[in-house]
């Protein structure tokens, strides 16, 4: 009997020794960085200075190197926010100053080459800067417990990770604010004079990394076609997940600032979901166990870029942005960017929105707007593009397999 117990015992002493990432620090860290004390982390708010501190704190018990300036791993930055970025007259347009900060570590392994590792810190605060899909979401605090404390608990382990292995590279990591309000942060990043582009190897960044599918498994990593290594490296790692892999550097997140500097880029999503945007995106439906394994296939993915040479940079197909479609209107849907038959897959609909009010359900696929065919995310964004308020279009959607014709008012 004794014998039996000993022999449970070490396995258990072995099963969580080889696992080289750990579900409860993930937990700890989304559980503080969610929490409603910290107000949804809004841009140059109070509630994102204590996410901020708790950050450093964190960096500074794995002992990475203060590089914000000061001997502090805060860097401040300001930034002129207009409150009515929908159109109003220059004189209606009131300015207000952010103030706000990006969290810097260094880990100086004496290499010329350093690798990023970032994501972005700061959320949606009580809604009210025109970006939560909530129907009426003043006043209620958005947690962004998957957007983006589960990236951040990325990075602060990652750290910890590559404190304690030996490495060929330097690594960087960042936690970056003002994400939400249009990259503000990773932006201010990369044009800093103190930057060097050619010093880094690449950018890694996780945004959104808390709700793996435990049963479609599914992980989108983006920027692939950004260096030739990478599309190798990012497959031979994979032991586990289905993969959706995406060439291009330029995406809604902070990749893309880095992407712009010439620099190879990879982007870690474990997809989207009907919470997003929305207070309800809490701690409760994070999959912890699903984050160690997304953060211990990047931990592969790393050691593979870190044995070759410095990577090559390879451009991807249209990265200027001035040339994305501009929109006057929204839909109200949230799309499930993993989808990959033809059209728009419906991953949520927002309440008292277009699409709810014409009658579009989860699960619907867009294929036509207008007289446009839509066929993609690209398509569908030019049927907006083209649409202003008031307008009333013909919407098609698949429904179980059958087309529905709707009528959709902007
Ligand atoms: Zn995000």
């Amino acid at each position: 009997m004794k014998f039996k117990l000993l022999i449970v015992a070490l396995f258990w002493f072995n099963q969580n020794f080889s696992q080289t990432i750990s579900v409860e620090y993930i937990k700890k860290h989304i559980s503080v960085l969610s929490n409603d004390s910290l107000q949804g982390r809004g841009t140059g708010t109070i509630g994102e200075a204590k996410a901020a501190n708790y950050i450093s704190q964190e960096f500074k018990k794995i002992g990475l190197k203060p590089v914000g300036g000061n001997n502090s791993y805060l860097k401040s930055f300001q930034y002129k926010q207009s409150s009515n970025p929908h159109g109003a007259s220059d004189k209606d347009t009131a300015v207000k100053i952010l103030n706000s900060k990006n969290i810097i570590g260094f880990l100086d392994n004496n290499s010329p080459n350093t690798l990023i590792i970032g994501a972005h810190y700061d959320h949606l605060g009580f809604g009210d800067d025109q970006n939560s899909l909530e129907a009426n979401p003043k006043g209620k605090i958005h947690n962004g417990a998957d957007d983006n404390a589960s990236g951040v608990a990325g990075v602060i382990e990652l750290a910890r990770y590559f404190s304690n292995s030996k490495s060929k590279s330097n690594y960087l990591f960042l936690c970056f604010s003002g994400e939400e309000l249009g990259l503000i942060g990773s932006k201010k990043f990369v044009d800093n004079s103190d930057f060097e582009p050619a010093k880094i190897n690449a950018m890694i960044n996780m945004d959104m990394i808390g709700r793996l599918n435990d049963s479609t498994k599914k992980l989108m990593v983006y920027g692939v076609g950004t260096s030739p290594s990478f599309v190798n490296n990012v497959e031979n790692a994979n032991t586990y997940f289905k993969l959706v892999l995406d060439s291009s550097g330029v995406g809604p997140s902070d990749h893309t600032s880095f992407y712009l500097k010439n620099i190879p880029v990879l982007h870690f999503f474990t997809g989207q979901h009907p919470d997003y945007h929305k207070p309800s995106d809490d701690l409760e439906k994070i999959n912890f166990v699903g984050e160690q394994k997304v953060l211990e296939y990047i931990i592969d993915i790393v050691k593979k870029i870190d044995t070759e040479p410095k990577l090559e940079f390879k451009k991807t197909r249209d990265s200027n942005n001035d040339n994305a479609p501009k929109f006057k209107v929204t839909l109200g849907i949230m799309p499930d960017y993993s989808f990959e038959g033809k059209g728009v897959k419906v991953d949520g609909v927002s309440d008292n929105k277009p699409a709810f009010n014409a009658g579009v359900k989860k699960g619907d696929i867009i294929i036509k707007l207008g007289n446009l065919e839509v066929t993609d995310m690209r398509s569908y964004m030019q049927g907006l593009a083209d649409s202003k308020k008031g307008d009333t279009k013909e919407l098609v959607v698949k429904r179980n397999g059958k087309d529905e014709l709707l009528k959709v008012t902007f």
